[in-house]
C-alpha cells in the first residue's frame, strides 16, 4: 500500500485531455495540486493515495491546459467596435495612434483588466503582450491571477508612456526589475514594427534583449504594404532588413508573418523563429493569409494569437481556433489542411514556445496548475464522439466553467474569483467615456 500524500487540492472530472507528448487522453482523472503545480495526474483511482486539503469534483466536465494568446495587447478592449471595416494603415494613422497618444495609466490599467476578465472567463489562462504604459496592464495582470510575457512597445515617435526610444528602453529595464522573480509575469522587449522604428532603435533592443536575457517580440511581415515600405525605406524586405541587423534567433517572436516566401520560411525555420499566427486580426483587416501550413510542415509550431480588441473583435482563444482551422482549409481548397489536433497544439504548446515558457500548455506532473474545466452537458458537445474536434469547432468557450493558474481560481461556475466584476462592469462606462472624449 502507498504512503498517504498530502496535496492542496484535488481536482476530478470525466475526462482530461493532457496535451503531453503523447497527447493522453485520460478518463474519471485526477489532477493533484500542490504550491500551484501538479503533484500527480492520471486515473481517480492512481491519485487515491492522496489527502487533499480541499477537494472539487466537477462530474461531467474536461480538463484541459489553459489556452495561450500567443499575441494581443489585451488593454485594447476600450477601442473594440470604434473603427471596424478599415485598411490597416487607415485604421492605425487615423483612428489608433491619435487616441493612444492620449492614454493614462489608469485607462490602460482598466482597459487590461477588462481584457484578462474576458480571457478569463474564455479559457486564456497565459499570454504575450505588447502595449503602452504597459506597466499598467501587469498590475492588472498580477490582480487578475492570469500569467502574462508584457512589452512597452517601442516606437521612433514619443509614447505616453516615454519621450525617445532610448527612455523607453530605460523604462523596460525598470520595468523588468519590478516584476523579477515574479512567478506569474515576465517581460520582453517588444519594438512595435519595422515602419515605426529604426535600425538604430531595433538595434539597441536586440542587445538589451540580450543584456537582460529577455525575448524580442515584433509585429513582422504584416501586409504587403509593410514590405513595400520597407523596400522604399531600407532596400530590403522585412525579413531580410531584420536579418541584417542581426533579429533572427530562437528568442525572437514574430507577430502575423503574412507576408513572406518560401525562402524566408526555411530561414526561419532554420533559425528557430518563433512566429505567432493572427487569424481573425488579418482577415478582418484583410492583410492576407500567413502560410501555416508550410510553417508546420518545416517543423515550426506557431503559437495562435488575438490581437487586441480592436482588430478582432475578441480576445477568445476558442474563436481564434475555428477561425484558424476554416481559414486554411477555404484558402487551400484542403480540408486535410491544419487538422483540430494541430490546431488545438497552436493554441496550447504552440502559444507556450511562442511565449519563451515552454512547460506552459500541457497538464503534466510538475508542471504549472494552469488549466481550465469545461461543461460536458453543453448540447453543441453532444455525442461526444471527439473532444478535439468539439474544442476546435464546436466551443464558444463560454462552456467553461473553471479556470486556475498556478492552483489559484479564476473562475468557477459564473463568478470570477479574483475579479469583481459588477465593479468593473460598471467601470468600463470611464472606457467609453475617455474615447467619446477624445475623439479627433
Ligand atoms: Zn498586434
Amino acid at each position: 500500500m502507498r504512503p498517504a500524500l498530502p496535496c492542496d487540492l484535488l481536482v476530478t472530472a470525466d475526462v482530461m485531455l493532457t496535451q503531453d507528448d503523447e497527447r493522453r487522453v485520460v478518463d474519471d482523472a485526477a489532477v493533484a495540486v500542490t504550491a500551484g503545480r501538479i503533484a500527480a495526474l492520471g486515473s481517480r483511482g492512481q491519485l487515491s493515495g492522496f489527502i487533499p486539503a480541499q477537494t472539487l469534483h466537477l462530474g461531467r466536465a474536461l480538463l484541459m491546459p489553459g489556452l495561450i494568446n500567443a499575441h494581443t495587447h489585451v488593454a485594447m478592449t476600450f477601442f473594440r467596435g470604434l473603427a471596424d471595416d478599415l485598411p490597416l494603415m487607415q485604421w492605425l494613422m487615423q483612428y489608433i495612434f491619435p487616441r493612444e497618444k492620449r492614454l493614462t495609466a489608469d485607462i490602460v490599467e482598466l482597459g487590461a483588466l477588462l481584457g484578462c476578465a474576458e480571457m478569463i472567463r474564455t479559457g486564456t489562462t497565459a499570454f504575450l503582450d505588447m502595449y503602452l504604459i504597459e506597466d499598467a496592464v501587469t498590475s492588472a495582470v498580477d490582480a487578475s491571477g492570469l500569467r502574462c510575457v508584457a512589452g512597452e512597445g517601442i516606437f521612433a515617435f514619443p509614447s505616453p508612456a516615454y519621450g525617445t526610444a532610448e527612455e523607453g528602453l530605460a523604462l523596460v529595464e525598470a520595468q523588468t526589475r519590478r516584476w523579477q522573480g515574479h512567478s506569474r509575469i515576465r517581460t520582453a522587449i517588444t519594438p512595435h514594427t519595422v515602419f515605426t522604428t529604426t535600425p538604430r532603435i531595433l538595434e539597441d533592443c536586440r542587445d538589451l534583449a540580450r543584456k537582460l536575457g529577455l525575448p524580442l517580440h515584433m509585429h513582422l511581415a504584416e501586409t504587403p504594404e509593410e514590405t513595400d515600405t520597407c523596400l522604399a525605406t531600407h532596400g530590403k524586405r522585412p525579413l531580410a532588413y531584420c536579418r541584417e541587423l542581426d533579429l533572427i534567433g530562437p528568442d525572437v517572436t514574430f507577430a502575423h508573418v503574412v507576408d513572406v516566401t518560401e525562402e524566408e520560411l526555411d530561414m526561419l525555420a532554420a533559425n528557430g523563429v518563433r512566429v505567432v499566427h493572427n487569424p481573425k486580426s488579418n482577415m478582418k483587416l484583410a492583410s492576407g493569409v500567413a502560410p501555416v501550413a508550410g510553417m508546420v510542415a518545416r517543423g515550426m509550431l506557431p503559437g495562435l494569437g488575438t490581437d487586441g480588441a480592436a482588430s478582432n473583435n475578441s480576445l477568445n482563444m476558442f474563436g481564434e481556433m475555428s477561425a484558424c482551422a476554416l481559414l486554411h482549409k477555404v484558402y487551400s481548397r484542403d480540408p486535410t489542411v491544419l487538422p483540430a489536433r494541430t490546431v488545438l497544439d497552436l493554441a496550447t504548446r504552440g502559444g507556450a514556445a511562442s511565449m519563451g515558457w515552454p512547460e506552459l500548455g500541457r497538464l503534466i506532473t510538475g508542471g504549472p496548475a494552469d488549466m481550465l474545466a469545461l461543461d460536458l452537458c453543453s448540447p453543441n458537445f453532444q455525442p461526444l464522439h471527439d473532444l478535439t474536434s468539439h474544442l476546435v469547432y464546436a466551443a464558444s468557450g463560454y462552456e467553461l466553467r473553471l479556470s486556475m493558474v498556478e492552483g489559484n481560481i479564476l473562475y468557477h461556475d459564473g463568478r470570477w474569483m479574483t475579479l469583481d466584476y459588477p465593479l468593473l462592469l460598471s467601470e468600463t462606462r470611464k472606457l467609453k467615456q475617455w474615447v467619446q472624449d477624445n475623439a479627433l
